[in-house]
């Protein structure tokens, strides 16, 4: 094992223990680092952005329901009081695993005792031309600020233009999944709240929300009376929702489905699933996983490397159907304390435990009134009832007391008047994205 680091890294050692280098500071890693905050180890976290993203809420940034602040949270403070946990901004580059050591962009080498990937995953746009070009995902800050931007400066040029060309205005969203389903209920909010509130000249009859997915029916992990619920709640919010429909090239202005149709567009947001390819993860083995994810042992090991680990949405984790657990934050948390406690109960000299997922359940907001929750072997919540569930859920886990209390604020503020959300377009009108 490598004892020494070889990193600037400021002040002096807290302990002459093994380093722990954990690449992101995501779900998964945050867990990881909590776990082993105070324990006979240094701990390094490495992510390129230097906030941790709740990206389950990055909808509500992208329709102008919160601030990016408020779901964003600097890494640095929430270890602040750690002496044995640091953070280094930058992107890992490549993991040279003989020397053990992290090569991060500017070619700074991080050397490790322990190494655990938890990079997470990226959108995945399997190849359709222009998909990555024009249509706007949602997986980072950036992008729900970028989509904001580009659903704003759209609303704009609608009423600019009112006068001379009363356009339509089309936006598609790709895919039926979780954020396809939250985005599209927002987005209908949106529109409506600027044209009453904020006096925007658009004919409501002319804009048209369509949310495309090629599966017969939406949210389909969840049981299909919750689908069947999403799509009524959607349908009576103005959504178009249309099943068995493939895209195969995404424009600058317009998109093309399999049958020929071809739409013209404001806006596609991207939300069709998730792939690790093009990620470190691909990187750290010869043969990825499936979807670019690393192959790691039930004891959530890298295959044959006892001092490496991966957890979260970058790792294919087996469950005992002989599958692989979903790419959920709630897969990602518990890898990373269970990798903690393992890393841990190495330094004691003990075998490490395979890793047991407990399922709480899933969940999905359907506006501001409406959610599905579907309990793993009990009933599927629905409603208002549900929607209760999804908030008290959400402010639960967001990461900063700060920002529990300003989104559980916006949020009470905003279930009764929806007087005053963040509609604005932060870039020049030449550049609005
Ligand atoms: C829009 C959206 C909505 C979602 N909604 C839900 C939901 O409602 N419920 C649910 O359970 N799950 C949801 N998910 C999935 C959930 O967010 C993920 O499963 C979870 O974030 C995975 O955690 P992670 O730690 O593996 O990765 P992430 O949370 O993605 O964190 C990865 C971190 O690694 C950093 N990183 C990546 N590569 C590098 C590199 N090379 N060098 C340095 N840093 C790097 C990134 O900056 C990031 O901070 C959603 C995902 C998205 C995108």
């Amino acid at each position: 094992m490598a004892m020494t680091s070889m990193t600037a890294l400021t002040g002096p050692d807290p302990a002459p223990s093994p380093h722990v280098v954990i690449v992101g500071g995501g779900f998964g890693g945050l867990e990881v680092a909590r776990g082993l905050a105070g324990q006979r180890v240094r701990v390094t976290i490495v992510d390129r952005h230097n906030f941790h993203t709740f990206l389950p809420l990055l909808y509500q940034v992208a329709t102008a329901m919160l601030e990016p602040a408020e779901v964003a949270y600097p890494i640095r403070t929430v270890f602040g009081k750690a002496d044995n946990v640091r953070f280094r901004h930058g992107q890992v580059r490549h993991v040279d695993h003989e020397r053990q050591v992290v090569v991060l962009g500017d070619d700074t080498e991080i050397a490790y005792d322990h190494l655990v990937i938890a990079t997470g995953a990226t959108a995945a746009f399997f190849g359709i031309p222009g998909a990555s070009q024009h249509a706007i995902p949602l997986y980072s800050l950036a992008d729900a600020r970028r989509l904001r931007n580009r659903l704003l400066s759209s609303l704009e040029h609608a009423d600019a233009v009112a006068d001379t060309a009363p356009l339509g205005l089309n936006f598609v969203i790709v895919g039926g999944g979780p954020t396809g389903v939250e985005t599209s209920g927002a987005l209908s909010e949106l529109i409506k709240t600027v044209i009453k509130r904020d006096g925007l000249r658009l004919d409501p009859t002319r804009v048209r929300i369509i949310l495309v997915d090629m599966a017969p029916r939406l949210l389909t992990p969840f049981p299909e009376k919750a689908s069947a619920y999403a799509l009524k709640e959607l349908e009576r919010m103005g959504v178009e929702v249309e099943f068995g429909r493939s895209v195969v090239e995404v424009e600058e202005h317009a998109i093309r489905f399999a049958d020929g149709e071809r739409l013209r567009v404001a806006a596609v947001i991207w939300a069709a699933g998730v792939t690790a390819t093009g990620t470190l993860a691909t990187d750290v083995q010869a043969d990825a996983g499936p979807g670019g994810r690393v192959r790691v042992s039930p004891s959530l090991q890298i295959l044959d490397r006892p001092h490496e680990w991966a957890v979260g949405d970058a790792a294919a984790i087996p469950n005992p159907d002989g599958g692989y657990y979903p790419q959920l934050a709630p897969v990602a948390m518990q890898s990373g304390r269970h990798v903690a406690a393992q890393i841990v109960r190495q330094g004691e000299g003990k075998p490490p435990l395979p890793f047991k997922f407990h399922n709480k359940g899933i969940m999905a907001t359907i506006g501001r009134h409406a959610a599905v929750a579907t309990l793993p072997k009990g009933p599927t919540v629905k409603g208002t009832l549900g929607w209760i569930a999804w908030l008290g859920l959400h402010l639960w886990y967001l990461v900063g007391f700060r920002n529990k209390l300003r989104v559980m604020i916006n949020w009470t503020w905003r279930y009764f008047d929806w007087p005053s959300g963040p509609r604005l377009i932060v870039a020049d009108a030449e550049t609005a994205d």
